[in-house]
């Protein structure tokens, strides 16, 4: 028998899947430091390459759990809200341009507005963060590209892909029943940290004594 939304197996479902998101941000904050200690030939907003981000050069897949970060970013952070409308609209275009299959294809990303990435501190793709300026990959990077993809494995047990960015917005933008309901990584892993932090003052705080002694 199927089980009911709300359910103890769709709850520790979607426990799982904000964990899984929180990781999958935590992998994100050794490449925003390798950028900014490193700074060589990127970009001094640490920003790819627009030139990258389209046609002929841009061949861009991601993830299944990271088109759920995206999705979730877009319904639920402030300078996002809106914007889904003119982002599918790109997705739209990008589509007739490429099938639907797993294979490198070329694109003109839909998330590229303004010679900038909409969800660059936010819920960026992973690979397009560890790109080095020469293409290549450092070991953090590949570090985390693992991380990702175990993420992965840990969450959909072998049932994932990576696909182009069009197809996978496509999916889970306009999919809002499924796992791309909720918070995105970054905030949650904001709201993780807010909420160790207040129980650390709250057990230093002197007031509260030192407990009753055994
Ligand atoms: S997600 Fe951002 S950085 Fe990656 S290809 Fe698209 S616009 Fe470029």
């Amino acid at each position: 028998m199927p089980r009911k939304r709300g359910s103890r197996g769709s709850t520790s479902r979607s426990q799982l899947i904000e964990e899984t998101l929180i990781s999958l941000d935590r992998s994100r904050g050794p490449l925003f430091h390798e950028k900014d200690a490193t700074a060589k030939g990127y970009r001094p907003d640490g920003q790819r390459d627009p030139v990258r981000c389209r046609r002929p050069e841009n061949k861009m897949r991601i993830s299944e759990l990271e088109a759920i970060d995206i999705a979730r970013a877009f319904s639920e952070k402030p300078h996002l809200r809106g914007k889904e409308g003119e982002v599918l609209q790109r997705v739209g275009r990008s589509l007739s341009f490429i099938g639907d299959t797993s294979k490198p294809q070329r694109f003109d990303c839909p998330l590229l507005e303004d010679g900038k990435c909409m969800v660059h501190r936010i819920a960026k793709p992973i690979e397009c963060l560890a790109e080095l300026p020469d293409g290549s990959f450092s070991a953090e990077g590949r570090r985390s590209l693992e991380r990702r993809d175990q993420l992965n494995e840990d969450l959909f047990a072998g049932r994932w892909d990576f696909k182009a960015i069009p197809l996978m917005l496509a999916h889970y933008m306009l999919d809002r029943e499924g796992p791309a309901n909720g918070k995105s990584g970054s905030t949650l892993r904001k709201e993780q940290k807010r909420d160790q932090s207040r129980r650390s003052t709250r057990s230093h705080d002197p007031r509260r004594g030192s407990g009753p002694v055994r």
